[in-house]
């Protein structure tokens, strides 16, 4: 199965290589995170993560 890119920052889809891979970074078009770091996986990956994100969001208390 197709590994999706995802941001670290914000869980998008939305991510490319920056600037044509040259620097070996990836950058988020929804957050404009760059960063060598991205998280790699799979579509049902990603819909466990964000549920798992949705409950611990419910914990954070900024
Ligand atoms: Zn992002």
């Amino acid at each position: 199965m197709r590994k999706l890119l995802v941001c670290p920052v914000c869980y998008s889809k939305d991510v490319e290589l920056d600037t044509g891979g040259v620097s070996g970074k990836f950058c988020c078009k929804n957050c404009g995170y760059i960063g060598s770091f991205i998280l790699e996986m799979t579509e049902g990956e990603l819909e466990e993560m964000l549920k798992a994100k949705e409950k611990d969001f419910d914990k954070r208390e900024f």
